[in-house]
């Protein structure tokens, strides 16, 4: 089957375990990094099983293109959503009760009406494929509230097999997913979600366009996407990209319809084109070649960083994942949860998850090791292809400075973003000091010893380690943590990492 209708000469990685635990009819839970060729894994079952294989996915745009490509391999395959009319929906209905389907995808409200239910009592199923499983879980960052009602496959049909599917595996999804599913006798099958062949790399921001056309140059004439934290974002970046000769494009999903397809269609069949985007640009591409992805603000989550750098390198050669961020991105990601409309537990958790990313971002042990351990996967660090193992980076003891930032901090009053306090440390009269009579303060002037850089990479590991918080009400100002007053009082010691040298980053710049 693998050769004859889907071409392929081998199955990848756990493919063939997978297909033959689900063909003797045992339900599994499947954890593959995006790419991985999860659909395998229950058409060729469906194909195998007698009856129809019913594949609940949540992205209606993408089941259209799916049963194309299915029925273009000679596959009998259907799908059942909104988009159908009901003379449509009525004759899919028809074929799946004659026999005449081997898939079919079903959109999961459509799956759990009456209508739908009482089709399949009466159908021959041989599988139930539930794709994009961490929809299920409150955790995860597409929750589906239907998803939770999908228990009802198991409590009705018990007898047919089901195969939950899915590319986000932090260990709470996965916890979460075997139990609101039910799958927790199912078999797990848990692939190294490692991309060996992406090289990642974290930059502090200074000037973040300037920085990305550097980063650009060692990439010239390469496919690649450039992810941006907004809209306005994608357009001006986009923008200057193309002035400085880039062929790039923006994609977000404010822009027309037939514009943003285009634009799609120009970065899949043309070289080197460089897609700008926000996170609405990705889910379903199924680019190979796809040299680089740089986030020129932070993303939200390790999951959405991993989810979003997946998509280089797909085919196996080298491709570099670059992430380039300031406080100023943590001031902004901050204020998009808290002013969300998200319920205050919801908005925690994407408060935690953002914390969670900056400890990444700050952290100086090998990125693949630190991936991976938030997806539960041990790796023995020292990978030799993240800029941590590549220049190792030197650390210093931040005590003294710590304490001096947040004495400065407090002094003047919580109320003043880094710019204003790191003034007030190295003893600079601004305008602005000197109108609060900020030089009468005991911490005027007592940071001369650092500069203006290195005291913002002492606020930003201070911020990424949870010892300051910027306050969104107030513009960014910073204010102090329960976390603070002990290394205040002195009692706690900090080293910081150093920032690279001019030198090495510039070295650095000519990619790979
Ligand atoms: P996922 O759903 O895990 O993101 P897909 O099922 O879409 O991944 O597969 C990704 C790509 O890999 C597809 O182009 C698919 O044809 C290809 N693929 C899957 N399995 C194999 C295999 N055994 N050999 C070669 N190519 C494969
Ligand atoms: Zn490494």
């Amino acid at each position: 089957m693998l050769h004859r209708v889907f071409g392929h000469t081998a199955f990848r990685g756990e493919q063939a375990q997978i297909v033959q635990h689900v063909i003797d009819g045992g339900d599994a839970l499947v954890l593959m990094p995006t790419g991985g060729g999860k659909s395998l894994c229950y058409q060729i079952p469906s194909l195998i099983r007698e009856g129809c294989g019913l594949v609940v996915s949540p992205l209606i745009a993408l089941m259209q293109d799916q049963v194309e490509a299915m029925r273009q391999l000679g596959v009998r395959a259907a799908y059942l959503n909104s988009t159908l009319s009901s003379e449509d929906a009525a004759e899919v209905e028809r074929q799946l009760l004659a026999g005449e389907l081997d898939l079919l995808y079903v959109a999961p409200e459509r799956l759990l009406s009456g209508r739908c239910l009482n089709l399949i009592d009466r159908a021959k199923i041989a599988l139930f494929a539930i794709d994009e499983a961490h929809c299920v879980s409150q955790w995860g960052h597409d929750f589906r509230p239907e998803y939770r009602e999908l228990t009802i496959l198991h409590e009705r049909w018990p007898d047919i097999p089901r195969i939950a599917l899915t590319a986000t595996a932090d260990e709470p999804t996965q916890r979460e997913i075997a139990e609101r599913l039910t799958l927790e006798d199912a078999r797990r099958f848990v692939s190294s979600f490692d991309r060996p062949n992406v090289r990642y790399r974290v930059v502090h921001k200074d000037n973040g366009t300037r920085q990305l056309l550097d980063f650009l140059a060692g990439h010239r004439d390469e496919s690649g996407i450039v992810y941006a934290f907004s809209r306005k974002r994608v357009e001006s970046v986009a923008e200057q990209l193309a002035a400085a000769g880039i062929k790039a494009l923006p994609y977000h999903a404010g822009i027309d319809a037939g514009v943003r397809a285009a634009n799609q269609r120009r970065f899949l069949q043309e070289d080197g084109v460089v897609m700008v985007a926000t996170i609405a640009f990705g889910m379903g591409i199924d680019k190979p070649d796809v040299r680089f992805v740089a986030h020129i603000d932070l993303p939200k989550s390790i999951e959405g960083y991993y989810q979003e750098t997946g998509r280089a390198g797909r085919d196996g050669e080298p491709a570099e994942a670059w992430l380039c961020y300031g406080l100023g991105d943590v001031v902004n990601l901050r204020q998009l949860i808290q002013q969300g409309e998200a319920g205050e537990e919801r908005k925690r958790l994407e408060l935690r998850k953002l914390d969670s990313l900056l400890g990444f971002c700050e952290s100086t042990e090998c990125r693949r090791k630190a991936l991976l351990g938030w997806f539960g996967e041990p790796h023995p660090g020292n990978c030799g292809n993240c800029d941590n193992c590549m220049e190792p980076p030197q650390s210093w003891d931040g005590t003294t400075a710590a304490r001096k930032a947040l004495s400065c901090v407090y002094r003047t009053g919580q109320r003043f973003g880094a710019g204003h306090v790191i003034d007030v440390l190295r003893g600079t009269a601004t305008e602005k000091v000197t109108r609060f009579g900020h030089e009468a303060l005991s911490t005027f002037g007592i940071g001369s010893d650092l500069d203006v850089k290195q005291w913002s990479s002492v606020f930003r590991q201070l911020v990424a380690a949870g010892l300051l918080e910027a306050d969104i009400e107030r513009h960014g100002a910073l204010r102090l943590t329960a976390d603070s007053a002990p290394v205040l009082r002195g009692e706690r010691e900090l080293r910081f990492r150093t920032e690279a040298p001019k030198a090495a980053r510039a070295s650095t710049r000519k990619g790979r």
